[in-house]
């Protein structure tokens, strides 16, 4: 169910101010107002959607396209940024605290602190027989889209 009184539909609705840097009839982009770093940017589709798989397969793609274009004006503008982060957190579980697709687009430099936090399950090497069995399922899940 999608809350139309999240942040980004009353931004998009021009309820709430943002620092836009990029418009079309697909999507809305503007500076993030806790930046991982300086200049860090979200690009938000105008359709109400809490998560990426409500998209249309040309939504979705403009989105990315939309950041990709960001991501090069980042590079020239003089911001620091010596790599870019594209970080899309789809569900509650996966961080996503705005129930509004968005994607983060975030500028990197050496030494700026932010990281992944590593728990002790994670990054584990799992044997070749579970690996397997994850790509079968999951193959099996795309509806009979051969896979290998
Ligand atoms: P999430 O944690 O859902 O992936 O990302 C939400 C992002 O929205 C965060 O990076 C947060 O800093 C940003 N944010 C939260 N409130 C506002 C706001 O009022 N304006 C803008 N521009 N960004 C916001």
């Amino acid at each position: 169910m999608y809350d139309d009184q999240n942040i980004f539909a009353r931004i998009l609705r021009g309820e709430l101010p943002c620092y836009k840097l990029y418009e079309d009839a697909v999507c809305l982009a503007f500076l993030d107002i806790f930046p991982v770093n300086p200049g860090h940017l979200l690009v938000i589709p105008k359709q109400k959607a809490v998560s990426l798989s409500e998209l249309d397969a040309a939504t979705a793609g403009h989105l990315l396209m939309t950041a990709q274009k960001l991501a090069d004006s980042l590079r020239v503008s003089g911001v620091r940024c010596e790599g870019v982060n594209f970080w899309l957190s789809d569900g509650a579980e996966a961080g996503q605290e705005v129930p509004h697709v968005h994607l983060h687009v975030i500028p990197r430099f050496k030494g700026d602190g932010f990281g992944w936090k590593v728990g002790p399950n994670n990054r584990k090497a799992l044997p070749a027989g579970e690996l397997e069995a994850l790509a079968s399922a999951i193959c099996r899940a795309q509806g009979g889209v051969p896979c290998s």
